[in-house]
C-alpha cells in the first residue's frame, strides 16, 4: 500500500477503504472498457490544494479575487488541449463528460427540436437523446442503428434519418463502438442538412490524441470528450471548437449550466494532455489498440462472436449467445475470477437491458499496466475458461484463475501505486 499518514489518522475507516480499493485495483485485470489507471503526477495534480479555490468565469474574466495563480492552471490546460487536438478553442472546465453534451444542447439547440444520435443498444450514449436521459425528455430524440449482419453505423440510413427530420444537432461517437468512426461522412450529411455535428470521442480522445483513431478536427463543428477513459486523466472532461463556436460554448458550460469549475482536475487534466503529447503516449495508443485486435483474435479462435467481427480501437463487443450464457452472469463470474468488465447490450439484443447477451471489453487500462499482445491468448484463454467455470457453477476454478492473475499482475506495477506486497 501506500501510506496515506494525514487520512489513516484522521479516519482509519476511510483509509481502510482506500487501501483495500488500491489492493483490489492491483490485483485485478481490468478491461472495462471506459476505465485505465493515471500516472502518479495526474493523482498528485488531481489531490492538491487547487481543491479550495473558486473560480467562477474563465481565465482574466472571474467573479472572485485570487485567480493571479489559478488563471495559469486553466490557461495551460487549455494551450495543451489546443495543441494535443488542433484546435482553435477548448473549454475545460465540464464536470464530466454527461454534463459537457448537455452544454452542448444548450449552446446549439432549443427544448423540443430535433436531435439524431447512435441509440443507446446500438452503442450511442444516454446522453445522445435517449429517452431516460434529460436530453431525451427535453429534445426530440431520432436514433440511427448499426447493421444487423455488419454490426456498423449504416450511413446510408443517418443521411435518409436526416433528410427525413432535419436534426439541429447530430451526434456521432458512442460508448460501445467498435469500429472507427467516419467523421467525413457525419460531417458531409450534416452539411447537407443544416445540422451542428457533434463529436463525442469520450472513448476514443486517447487514441485520437496518440495518432491510433482519425480526428473529428476540420470536420466535426463541436468535439466533446471525457479526459478519463483512453485519455488518461482525472475525471473530468472538455468540449473543443472552433473559434467561431467559443463564445457559445463557454456561455453554455458557464454560467448557463455550472458554477466554479474543479481546479485541481483541471490541474490533473493538464498533466495528462501534457503526457498525451509525448512520443510514448503514441506508442501507448498504438498499443492499445494492438492489445484490443489481438483479444479480439484469441476470442474468436475461441469461438466468441465479436459484434462487426473485430475491432479497430480499443474495445471489443463480445455476444455470446452462442456460448450459452448471459451478458450478466458471465460478468459476475469474470469478477470472481479477477477479470473486471461490464456486461453490455449487444445490437439487436432479444435480453433486456439490465440481463443483456454481451460483454463489454477495452485494453485502455491493460495496456497502461504493461501487457502487451503477448498476454492475449493467455487471457483469453482465463475469460474462456472463467465462462466455462460459471455454467457449472465451479467457483474453486474461478478462485483460481484469479488467482493466476493475481501472480501475472503482480509483475506489473500499477501507476500511482508501484509496487504492492505480495
Ligand atoms: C463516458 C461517456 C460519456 C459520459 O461521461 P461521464 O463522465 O460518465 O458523464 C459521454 N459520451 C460517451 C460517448 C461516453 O462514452
Amino acid at each position: 500500500m501506500i501510506p496515506h499518514p494525514a487520512l489513516t489518522g484522521a479516519d482509519p475507516e476511510l483509509a481502510a477503504l482506500v487501501g483495500a480499493e488500491e489492493r483490489r485495483q492491483f490485483d485485478t485485470m481490468k478491461l472495462i472498457a471506459s476505465e485505465n489507471y493515471v500516472s502518479a503526477a495526474v493523482l498528485e495534480a488531481a489531490g492538491t490544494v487547487l481543491t479550495n479555490k473558486y473560480s467562477e468565469g474563465y481565465p482574466g474574466k472571474r467573479y472572485y479575487e485570487g485567480q493571479q495563480v489559478i488563471d495559469q492552471v486553466e490557461t495551460l490546460a487549455i494551450e495543451r488541449a489546443k495543441s494535443v487536438f488542433g484546435v482553435e478553442h477548448a473549454n475545460v472546465q465540464p464536470y464530466s463528460g454527461s454534463p459537457a453534451n448537455l452544454a452542448v444542447y444548450l449552446a446549439f439547440a432549443k427544448p423540443g427540436d430535433t436531435v439524431l444520435g447512435l441509440g443507446l443498444p446500438m452503442g450511442g450514449h444516454l446522453t445522445h437523446g435517449w429517452p431516460v436521459s434529460a436530453t431525451g425528455a427535453w429534445f426530440n430524440a431520432v436514433h440511427y442503428g448499426v447493421g444487423r449482419e455488419t454490426g456498423r453505423v449504416d450511413l446510408d440510413e443517418v443521411r435518409d434519418l436526416a433528410r427525413r427530420h432535419r436534426p439541429k444537432l447530430i451526434f456521432c461517437g458512442g460508448t460501445a463502438v467498435p469500429r472507427t468512426v467516419d467523421f467525413p461522412a457525419f460531417a458531409e450529411i450534416a452539411r447537407e442538412v443544416g445540422a451542428v455535428l457533434v463529436a463525442d470521442v469520450a472513448h476514443i480522445a486517447g487514441l485520437i490524441a496518440g495518432g491510433a483513431h482519425p480526428s473529428p478536427v476540420g470536420h466535426a463543428d463541436v468535439i466533446t470528450t471525457t479526459t478519463h477513459k483512453t485519455l488518461r486523466g482525472p475525471r473530468g472532461a472538455m468540449i473543443l471548437t472552433s473559434a467561431e463556436h467559443a463564445k457559445a460554448v463557454d456561455k453554455a458550460v458557464f454560467p448557463g449550466l455550472q458554477g466554479g469549475p474543479h481546479n485541481s482536475t483541471t490541474a490533473g487534466i493538464a498533466v495528462a494532455l501534457r503526457e498525451a503529447s509525448t512520443p510514448e503516449f503514441r506508442t501507448y495508443a498504438q498499443g492499445v489498440v494492438a492489445n484490443a485486435q489481438a483479444l479480439g483474435a484469441a476470442l474468436a479462435s475461441r469461438g466468441f462472436d465479436l459484434v462487426s467481427g473485430g475491432t479497430d480501437n480499443h474495445l471489443l463487443l463480445v455476444d455470446l449467445t452462442s456460448k450459452d450464457i448471459a451478458g450478466k452472469p458471465a460478468a459476475k463470474a469474470l469478477d470472481r475470477a479477477g477479470i473486471e468488465l461490464n456486461f453490455n447490450t449487444v445490437p439487436y439484443d432479444t435480453r433486456k437491458p439490465f440481463d443483456p447477451s454481451g460483454l463489454r471489453i477495452g485494453t485502455a487500462a491493460i495496456t497502461t499496466r504493461g501487457l502487451g499482445t503477448q498476454h492475449m491468448e493467455g487471457l483469453a484463454g482465463w475469460i474462456d475458461d472463467a465462462l466455462s467455470a460459471a455454467r457449472k457453477d465451479d467457483e474453486a476454478a474461478l478462485d483460481g484463475i484469479a488467482g493466476e492473475v493475481r501472480s501475472l499482475l503482480a509483475g506489473f506495477p500499477m501507476p500511482g501505486l508501484g509496487e504492492l506486497p505480495a
